[in-house]
């Protein structure tokens, strides 16, 4: 338990790309589907992002079963210091949770394999049934937010703090967007530090956990940290939205 005057920190990180270096999501459907022409459509705003799930896994090679994909994802490299910054939230009673617009059947084998499965994770779900392609299912989807994710981070962010929460967000993509826009302390590369910047979302550029360890420590020692003022408007609008 929190004694008061600590901080209330919880971080809430991407999974592709983010924890993984490659993007499971995509290269699972390039070795073992059809990846385009629906990622492109994807892109183009043709192909909705569950219109695009449901295509791409209906059109997994027949036999592509639970144990090949866990397979394929323990084969993935993971950032050297994802696990180090995973067992540094733990020893400060920091809560850490897995937000993706993945699936549970490649990341859950990710998160054994580094045993770290006790981590809450709020992705979408690949159910199996015999013979016939695996069917997507989204228990966080929401109609209410514009992210254009079939996993809604926002919801699943807010779900899971208090008020006073100072809430951090570790992304790279486009699927990051709505949840970095909900967040005080926000760590961001690629298209999603492209994002922040045209957006004007304060964040710390990283390259890999190892700086936002580093940055981590620095922000407990001083406890230089404040909520920030624009996510706690839109995080207030969200609810009411709901
Ligand atoms: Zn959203």
């Amino acid at each position: 338990m929190k004694k008061t005057g600590e901080l209330n920190l919880a971080v809430f990180c991407d999974f592709d790309g983010t924890i993984t270096k490659p993007d499971i999501g995509d290269e699972l459907f390039k070795v073992y589907g059809s990846f385009e022409p629906y990622h492109s459509q994807l892109k183009e705003g043709k192909l909705n992002i569950k219109n695009y799930w449901q295509k791409v896994c209906s059109e997994l090679k027949p036999g592509t079963n639970a144990e090949i994909i866990k397979k394929f994802a323990e084969d993935a490299e993971v950032d050297s210091y994802f696990r180090e910054f995973a067992v540094f939230c733990e020893d400060n009673n920091i809560p850490l949770s897995i937000l993706s617009d993945g699936f549970d059947v490649y990341i859950n084998p990710v998160m054994k394999k580094l045993e770290l499965e006790r981590i809450s994770i709020y992705c979408n779900i690949l159910k199996f049934c015999n013979g016939s392609p695996p069917v997507p299912v989204y228990p966080y989807a929401s109609e209410s937010c514009d992210c254009m994710c079939a996993s809604c981070k926002r919801n699943s962010m807010l779900n899971n703090v208090d008020d006073d929460t100072v809430i951090v967000y570790v992304g790279d993509d486009y699927s990051d967007f709505c949840g970095a826009e909900h967040s005080d302390i926000v760590f961001a590369k690629k298209n999603l530090a492209a994002y922040c910047n045209e957006n004007r979302i304060p964040h710390y550029p990283y390259s890999t956990f190892f700086d936002i360890l580093r940055i981590m420590k620095d922000i407990l020692k001083k406890k230089k940290y404040k909520i920030r003022h624009q996510a706690k408007i839109k995080r207030k609008q969200a609810f009411e939205a709901e």
